[in-house]
């Protein structure tokens, strides 16, 4: 009998319940009371939902951040939150933003970092720990959990971030051995475990996604070690990996001394042989065949062509699960009634995908005819979405396939474009310019819903927005800015702006997934071949650009950003999608230069988060990638200017790729580095032009004329004068006019000093 488990599940809740709890927690509009009894209610449902599993994760669920959780639950907090008075609701709250409800300045502290989780979307609040970081355990609140779990009628399990994975996600703020902590962090976890014992607990579910990383040997032997020292303990452990393969820690992950073993099967089935040979006959065997990543339907009778044999040979040893937690999908397909009901057809959500797991281990344990009916209907969905010329467009394909590396390659290397551009443009040193977007005022959002929802007409909302876009041309006119923007006001969002004007993309209406805290991201899902079919952003560009003498630059965001802020096609590989976004994307380029927009920005905010987990598969991602780039940008004339922006600036393992890429401009964000940043470009000497951000736009502080000249100096340290550009670290939409005013006359007023002391 094969058993089925579910790793996590969304905790954001299906309307985002979770999100608006506590966002009205921190306005101070409700209870600390209301808002804990909101979760548990979350959690309740949430495990009705998995009940028709054999075990169901218990610590999956998280106010803020799982790995948060982790470090409160083994103490180690803080000393700067620590040391406030407050319920742990509220410390947890200050480490994670920095403040909680009720919070005044004077009480606001340092919040913690935040960073991606592993190769996902999702944020997490990075552990921090010293030399003399001590652990104890306080984990009261799991515990209470798993009671909880049980009188809600499900099996549980406990999941926990494994020792390893959280001392290799955690940061020494002294600079000193994180594995030396391994000592001191062991005997925590066994206590943990032991008292989970004592409540019963038959499995936990230890997370240890470090071991699809290359690991070097001092890693490995922790790995080895951490679990030579909780074998002991009362549950059976299920050491977990997902989001890659194994490949050389097959042998270290199989021979643990721990009762079972999670594969990610959807990233990892090519090693799935491997493992079942590797894999000592007493252990359990959990494959990951659903895809937590994605939203497509599994093909059932495929996985079960391929699972009977295995099923055969490990008999009660095999578990099914998804690939990883479910907290990287929506959570119900079924509340998406406006979506087109035959790309619906082809899609599952978190609950959908449990759904796909009875079935499996129904046809497992049961017969395939013991589910026949729902074997059937998903038989339908796969050969309709293998089938359907919505998803196939010849012509598009050919276009890919004609692609030749010419198409990527400007007319002349950069320094006689820029003479040209320089000429053309006539544009003082030091040029000044903006991200893209300006303040997303209530009043454009409300415009936008009107007419979303019908009650403005096309007429009505296009001469809003115009207007928007000449009172922004205005002011920057009025600031002195060099090169002007229209300031976004016509986007929602910079990948679904586009998305909604391809084909081959379509949108969901409740589709959100957790990013970080209380944030969330809608992914567009793009489902075919992409295609044009007409231009986006002309005539807005064209309009702002009616509107002054000064430069105003067309703003794009680019085929790699597209892609990685997008759930993905499955059936083709990225490189191919990425190549159909960047022809669409050219073309735009093509008309935004034929209409006489001189300068092109085209975002590539993502392009570094795609990075493969495992270093040996970089180059590969990022030579298909920057071509991508090359081919949306390079098709244009001399003359035009291309800029690019990313909103990070750690280039060091990259710098080869992004000067390749052959960007006239750059501009990345640099200003809280105090452009140390900017040395990586300079060892690379690299030879186009770079605009360090500098001003951090994420604070409503208004950077002081000096500020802004004193990074410059420090800029032109590193970077040649002539080469350097003057602009904010990203796009303001999120801040307020009274904020982008004074912030930007300062920052033109450095560039004017700047320039009369050359
Ligand atoms: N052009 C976009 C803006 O200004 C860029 C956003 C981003 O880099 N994330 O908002
Ligand atoms: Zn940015």
């Amino acid at each position: 009998m094969a058993t089925t488990h579910n790793l996590g599940f969304p905790r954001i809740g299906g309307k985002r319940e979770l999100k608006f709890a506590e966002e009205a927690y921190w306005k101070g509009e409700s209870s600390a009371d209301e808002l804990l009894t909101r979760g548990a209610e979350l959690r309740r449902q949430n495990w009705q939902h998995q009940s028709g599993l054999g075990l169901v994760p218990v610590g999956d669920f998280s106010f803020y951040d799982h790995l948060l959780d982790t470090s409160f639950r083994l103490g180690n907090v803080p000393a700067r939150v620590s040391k406030l008075d407050g319920s742990r609701l509220d410390n947890m709250f200050r480490v994670a933003r920095g403040r909680s409800a009720g919070d005044d300045d004077a009480n606001a502290v340092r919040a913690g970092e935040m960073t991606k989780w592993f190769d996902t979307n999702y944020h997490y609040i990075v552990p921090e720990v010293d030399a003399d970081t001590a652990f104890t355990l306080d984990a009261d609140d799991l515990l209470d959990q798993v009671a909880e779990a049980k009188a809600a009628g499900v099996t549980p399990k406990p999941v926990l971030v494994g020792p390893v994975t959280y001392l290799w996600l955690s940061k020494a703020t002294d600079d000193s051995d994180r594995l030396a902590l391994l000592d001191r962090l062991l005997p925590v976890y066994r206590e943990l475990l032991d008292q989970l014992g004592q409540q019963g607990i038959d499995w936990v579910q230890l997370d240890e996604p470090v071991l699809v990383y290359d690991l070097d040997n001092a890693w490995k032997q922790a790995v080895q070690k951490a679990y030579d020292t909780l074998a002991g303990a009362a549950p059976k452990l299920m050491v977990t990996t997902y989001f890659g393969e194994l490949a050389d820690n097959i042998g270290l992950a199989c021979n643990l001394p721990v009762a079972g073993l999670h594969a990610d099967a959807v990233k990892g089935r090519d090693e799935v042989d491997r493992i079942v040979a590797a894999l000592p006959e007493d252990k359990v065997l959990s494959l990951g065949v659903i895809d937590g990543r994605n939203i497509w339907k599994a093909d059932l009778a495929g996985l079960l062509d391929w699972l009977e044999p295995i099923a055969e040979n490990l008999g009660d040893r095999l578990w099914l699960a998804p690939s990883c937690s479910l907290l990287h999908v929506p959570v119900d397909l079924n509340s998406e009634t406006k979506m087109d009901p035959e790309i619906k057809s082809w899609l599952a959500f978190a609950l959908q995908k449990l759904g796909e797991l009875e079935v499996l281990a129904g046809a497992l344990n049961q017969g395939r005819d013991a589910v026949r009916q729902a074997l059937d209907r998903n038989a339908e969905a796969i050969a309709s979405r293998r089938a359907s010329d919505r998803v196939d467009n010849p012509a598009v394909k050919q276009a890919a396939r004609d692609i030749t590396p010419d198409m990527g390659k400007r007319d002349s290397a950069y320094s006689e474009r820029a003479e040209a551009q320089r000429q053309h443009l006539n544009l003082p040193a030091y040029p000044t310019t903006t991200i893209g977007s300006f303040p997303q005022t209530k009043e454009i959002r409300q415009a936008r819903l009107k007419h979303r929802k019908g009650n403005l007409s096309r007429e009505d909302y296009v001469a809003q927005m115009k207007a928007e876009i000449e009172r922004s041309i205005r002011e920057q006119e009025k600031l002195g800015l060099d090169v002007l923007v229209h300031g976004e006001p016509e986007r929602n969002d910079m990948v679904e702006y586009f998305g909604e004007q391809l084909e081959g993309y379509v949108f969901s209406q409740h589709g959100w997934v957790q990013s970080f805290g209380s944030r969330c991201v809608k992914p567009p899902i793009l489902y075919g071949d992409i295609k044009r079919p007409e231009p986006m952003t002309v005539d807005w560009i064209r309009y702002a650009q009616s509107l002054t003498d000064k430069p105003v630059k067309g703003m794009l965001t680019g085929p790699v950003t597209m892609l990685n802020w997008s759930f993905v096609r499955d059936d083709q590989p990225r490189s191919e999608s990425c190549k159909q976004l960047a022809l669409a994307i050219r073309q735009e380029v093509l008309d935004l230069e034929a209409a006489g927009v001189n300068v092109i920005q085209i975002d590539e905010a993502a392009l570094r988060e795609g990075l493969p987990l495992r270093r040996s598969q970089w180059q590969a991602y990022l030579d298909w990638a920057v071509e991508s780039f090359r081919i949306t940008a390079n098709g244009v004339g001399d003359e035009t200017q291309i800029h690019t922006h990313m909103c990070y600036s750690e280039f060091n393992d990259i710098i080869e790729s992004i000067a390749h890429m052959d960007a006239d401009v750059i501009t990345i964000e640099t200003s809280r580095s105090n452009m140390e940043l900017l040395d990586v470009f300079d060892h690379f000497a690299y030879p186009n032009e770079i605009g360090p951000g500098v001003y951090d736009i994420h604070s409503p502080n208004i950077p002081a004329p000096d500020q802004v000249i004193d990074l410059m100096r420090k800029a032109a340290e590193r970077i040649p004068r002539e080469r350097l550009w003057i602009n904010p670290d990203c796009g303001l939409k999120t801040r307020q006019w009274a904020e982008v005013s004074p912030a930007l006359q300062n920052m033109v007023d450095a560039a004017r000093s700047l320039r009369d002391k050359a």
